[in-house]
């Protein structure tokens, strides 16, 4: 189960980033407990890994193991208006089985790609909704391989952070409302136009590069700076949408890395705005 020099590149959503010294990808939580421990019994630092929608691997690669939770516990369950699903789960699977189940209240997060274990972690959002809106509880193993159960309002859900889930989420229980399936499928499709009209989403992409400062637009700053376009190597800042940086063919992660860094300075220089970033840097 667990395998040695795993190039990460098909791990991640840029395509780019080095190899894991080792890697694992358990399929339910009994395997998790196993691959903890022999990373345990071997001090071999741990890293944590959903589908990689939302992460630059350095192109030096990452020591120690690298633990994938998207084949983990890969089953989705409805039983009234809670649903649970394993954190293996494609999270726009989750909905779109949700919506057929004329179950709401997620919709509007259609078309975010990952598993619903990144999604947990990052409390992933969109159009006004975040994970943390319809969570109810969440099933959790700690880094010694103890499972236990976390009510939602305890996770620390914040923008894009979870702050107080510590370890690996396993899965989600999620609190739903009976609705039409047929108007939750018209609002799935009108936020699916919207992302295809204003996403670069033809070239590799970490989604949202920085977070949306406070009373304003992290692309509008990136735009007013004229860094629309702006290359580095084989990376871009898109010109569909400026807080995406796109992998326009052969980047390596330290391209994608350089520009992040260039947009950060040039927006504090010109705007004052220090940019936070949304995407995970691993390995750096
Ligand atoms: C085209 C595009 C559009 C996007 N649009 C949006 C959007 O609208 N809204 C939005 O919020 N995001 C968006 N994203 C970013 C990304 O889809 C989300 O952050 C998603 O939730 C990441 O899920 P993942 O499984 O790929 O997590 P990963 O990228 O693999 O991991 C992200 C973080 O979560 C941690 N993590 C992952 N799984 C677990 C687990 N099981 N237990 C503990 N920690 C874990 C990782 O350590 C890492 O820190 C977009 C990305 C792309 C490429």
């Amino acid at each position: 189960m667990i395998k040695k020099n795993i190039s990460l590149k098909n791990y991640c959503s840029y395509r780019t980033g080095g190899k894991a010294e080792y890697f694992a990808c358990p399929e339910y939580n009994d395997q998790l407990v196993d691959v903890l421990r022999y990373a345990k019994e071997n001090s071999l630092p741990l890293t944590i890994l959903g589908t990689g929608y939302n992460v630059l691997i350095s192109d030096y690669g990452v020591k120690g193991l690298v633990l994938s939770t998207r084949c983990l516990n890969r089953q989705t369950d409805i039983d009234g208006d809670f649903v649970y699903t394993g954190a293996g789960e494609v999270l726009d699977t989750v909905i779109m089985k949700c919506i057929k189940a004329g179950l709401g209240g997620i919709e509007n997060m259609s078309g975010i790609p990952g598993s619903v274990g990144g999604a947990v972690s990052m409390n992933a959002g969109a159009f006004g909704t975040e994970v943390k809106d319809v969570a109810f509880s969440i099933d959790m193993c700690s880094l010694d391989g103890d499972l236990s159960l976390i009510m939602a309002e305890d996770a620390g859900f914040g923008y894009r952070s979870a702050d107080n889930l510590e370890g690996i989420v396993t899965g989600l229980r999620m609190r739903l409302k009976p609705e039409n399936s047929d108007e939750l499928l018209a609002s799935r499709k009108e936020i699916l136009a919207k992302r295809n009209e204003k996403q670069p989403l033809d070239f590799p992409s970490c989604g949202s590069v920085f977070k949306r400062p406070e009373g304003n637009y992290a692309g509008t700053l990136i735009e007013k700076c004229g860094l629309k376009g702006y290359q580095i190597g084989g990376a871009q800042v898109a010109e569909k949408h400026a807080n995406f940086i796109i992998n326009k063919g052969g980047a390596t992660s330290s391209d994608i890395y350089n520009l992040i860094k260039h947009v950060q300075e040039t927006v504090f220089k010109e705007t004052g705005v220090q940019l936070d970033k949304e995407v995970r840097f691993i390995g750096f």
